[in-house]
């Protein structure tokens, strides 16, 4: 069995790269909060901003979810679990005064660079 948060997978080593490329720094797969036991692919401490590169199959993503055969139901269950885990994620984060970015794995890897250059520059 995967576990749902994989590191270094190709979409986030692509995304990782360019952000690279155009100077920006950021901690790999870190606790943004301490206390809060979640982690996130990417944080830019300075600016506090987490970023998650999301699984489309493992957080559902809407344009490319596709069900197992089997046991439909329990898949169900996992995968509502895992979306709901991430949207609590994101508001503990917000609540304590951090910015989310979630990227999905189909996502262009330059526009999604773009999206997160312009946000920590801004800050
Ligand atoms: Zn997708």
């Amino acid at each position: 069995m995967r576990k749902v948060r994989q590191r270094d997978t190709p979409p986030e080593m692509r995304l990782r790269s360019e952000l690279h490329s155009r100077g920006l720094r950021y901690r790999v797969d870190a606790g943004p909060l301490p206390g809060l036991r979640r982690r996130a692919d990417l944080v830019f401490p300075r600016v506090r901003m987490a970023v998650f590169v999301d699984g489309c199959f493992w957080h559902g993503c809407p344009d490319h979810m596709t069900w197992p055969a089997a046991n439909r139901r329990w898949w169900e269950e996992k995968i509502g679990r895992n979306i709901r885990r991430d949207r609590d994620t994101d508001a503990e984060l917000r609540a304590a005064g951090w910015r989310v970015v979630r990227v999905w794995e189909h996502e262009n890897a330059v526009q999604a660079a773009d999206r997160i250059e312009r946000l920590v520059r801004a800050a």
